[in-house]
């Protein structure tokens, strides 16, 4: 299969080829089920919900069983290999870029989710009095918004939004 060497499917691949890697090298037992669920997780569409991934496995693995999907997803996100992202709506997400930090871009139209790495973020802070006694582990950004599709003024009056609705 012919790439296109400066695309972004290779950056994508560098982070699937990368997370398959790092489980090997934790020693995780990579059946052919888990494999094919840290396989589907990134391509052309990272931020999959749990049936996404199970849909794209199963293209693969047939007999690969959605509670194994779950329960691998689960595992991943427990070992801090997958990230799990709640946009607030809708079935969680499940990012394999865990090695660059990075926040999302949410589209409420489409369900649409990218990775942005806003301004910024250096300065923003919890007051003490605002931690209330919390150690903090972390921040999760999500901008929402519409994308440029959903943006499209919808042609016969009605909701324009097609089958494509919360693929990406
Ligand atoms: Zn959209
Ligand atoms: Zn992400």
């Amino acid at each position: 299969m012919a790439r296109d060497p400066a695309g972004a499917r290779n950056a994508e691949e560098a982070v699937i080829s990368e997370l398959v890697e790092r489980l090997r090298s934790r020693d995780w037992r990579l059946t052919a089920q888990r494999r094919v669920v840290a396989e589907v997780l990134a391509g052309e569409h990272v931020h999959l919900s749990a049936e996404a991934v199970y849909d794209r496995a199963r293209r693969i693995l047939p007999e690969i069983s959605l509670a194994t999907v779950y329960n691998t997803l689960n595992e991943l996100v427990a070992m801090g290999e997958v990230l799990e992202i709640s946009t607030g709506e809708g079935p969680k997400r499940y990012d394999p870029n865990t090695t660059v930090a990075h926040h999302h871009l949410y589209c409420v139209g489409c369900g649409g989710l990218r990775d942005v790495s806003p301004e910024g973020l250096d300065t923003l802070s919890l007051s003490a009095d605002e931690r209330h006694g919390f150690e903090l582990v972390g921040v999760d950004i999500v901008f929402r918004g519409r994308c440029p599709q959903c943006q499209a003024p919808a042609t016969a009056g009605a909701h324009a939004v097609t089958s494509e609705s919360g693929s990406a």
